[in-house]
């Protein structure tokens, strides 16, 4: 069996947003060496891992040189270059998960073709080029309003997704090679993070429910446990457990599930990573989610994803109006309320709507823990000086 935790083993890490840092500092609990690829100078990892290369993940040249630095490269992202992942794992380098995984991942067509040949529950969908080949089928009946598009390539936290409610919505439409999707009536936004290693074991977290801001299209707040039945729970494990035995999965996939107002459960996506729909693991889990994905990518035992008291996560978003020097409204305020976990993730200016940071408090009950996170958002806001 390999020995990692030594300092001599060189992680590699490509990206460093939030994810990244968070990754890095789970790393260094067991004295692994991190490298962190990202393209910005003071982005959130460079403070937590041991060496940051600059350089874009997109790029060939960049990522192939990282990955010669490195005894093993991970993700906070799916967006890579995959010709260097390709290449550095003909080399002989461990990536983890493959860059094969990633190649379905990243392409939100693929995705869907994968589910749709696996038996795996989603929305309806079919593969368009252009716009103007989805305003043809919408005027022929193949499409019905309402429908969901989204971008193939690089759809990011709601930036490459049209929700099309109605014929007014569609100068909306993206211009772009897309997945066209049934809209579902969703009565719930559910995620679950399984964990796979080498060896085949699996580990399954508490499934979260996500509660969305409509307007930024970002998660505002996530309560573990979610407030469905143990069936639906069980569902939603195993459909995760399956994804991750189908694709092969080695280390962690996020999958992003919708309970529709019938009481089906559908997968609307996944991410091969640690997910925001995981943050509050750090503290209220017997294992991070962060730890796991190290646990996973070693063939280590994977830990325990018990919770030890239930959660509730609040996302820190740059509020709307304010551009530059970041500044923590109302931070004291939230040190004074019992089991509040602030973490900031060292972005030095604030925008509309950016990920700034996050915020987990715990509580006896998922009750007292939801009004401890209502009086948070109340409190706190992200605002520039
Ligand atoms: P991203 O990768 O940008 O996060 P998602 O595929 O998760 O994009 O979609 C963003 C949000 O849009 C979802 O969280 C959900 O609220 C809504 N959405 C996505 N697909 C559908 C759908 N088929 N029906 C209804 N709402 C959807």
């Amino acid at each position: 069996m390999n020995s990692y935790v030594t300092s001599d083993f060189k992680l590699g890490i490509i990206c460093g947003g939030q994810l990244g840092r968070m990754l890095g500092i789970a790393a260094s609990n067991w004295d692994i060496t991190t490298y962190v690829l990202d393209a910005v100078e003071n982005c959130p990892a460079s403070k937590t891992c041991d060496v940051h290369v600059l350089g874009h993940q997109m790029n060939y040249d960049d990522v192939y040189n990282f990955g010669k630095q490195v005894d093993m490269l991970t993700f906070e992202i799916e967006h890579v270059n995959l010709e260097a992942l390709r290449k550095l794992k003909a080399e002989g380098l461990k990536i983890f998960p493959d860059p094969e995984l990633l190649a379905i991942i990243q392409d939100k067509g693929l995705q869907k073709q994968f589910y749709a040949e696996h038996n795996i529950p989603t929305s309806p969908f079919e593969l368009y080029q252009s716009s103007k080949e989805i305003l043809r089928a919408i005027d022929s009946g193949k499409i019905r309003i309402p429908f969901v598009q989204k971008s193939r390539a690089a759809g990011y936290d709601g930036k490459g997704v049209s929700v099309i409610q109605s014929a007014s919505d569609l100068p909306k439409l993206m211009d772009t090679q897309s997945v066209v999707e049934e809209a579902i009536s969703i009565e719930k936004e559910l995620s679950v993070i399984v964990a796979r290693n080498e060896s085949g074991e699996t580990k399954c977290y508490p499934i979260v429910d996500m509660v969305f801001n409509q307007e930024a299209n970002l998660v505002d707040y996530l309560m573990c446990p979610a407030n469905v039945s143990e069936a639906i729970e069980y569902t939603c494990q195993q459909i995760a457990l399956n994804i991750a035995e189908k694709l092969n999965l080695v280390g962690l996939l996020a999958v992003e599930l919708f309970l529709d107002r019938t009481g089906n459960v559908i997968v609307n996506e996944c991410a091969p990573r640690t997910h925001n729909s995981g943050h509050h693991t750090i503290e209220s889990n017997y294992t991070s989610q962060f730890e796991q994905q190290i646990r996973a990518i070693l063939n280590y035992p994977l830990g325990d994803t018990k919770i030890k008291t239930p959660a509730v996560m609040v996302n820190l978003i740059g509020e709307d109006g304010y551009s530059g020097p970041v500044y923590y409204d109302g931070f004291e305020h939230v040190l004074g309320i019992s089991g509040a976990h602030p973490h900031i993730y060292g972005k030095t200016d604030s925008k509309p709507f950016r990920k700034m940071g996050h915020i987990t408090v715990l509580g006896q009950t998922l009750d007292e823990a939801e009004r401890k996170a209502i009086e948070i958002k109340r409190n706190i806001k992200v605002i520039s000086k």
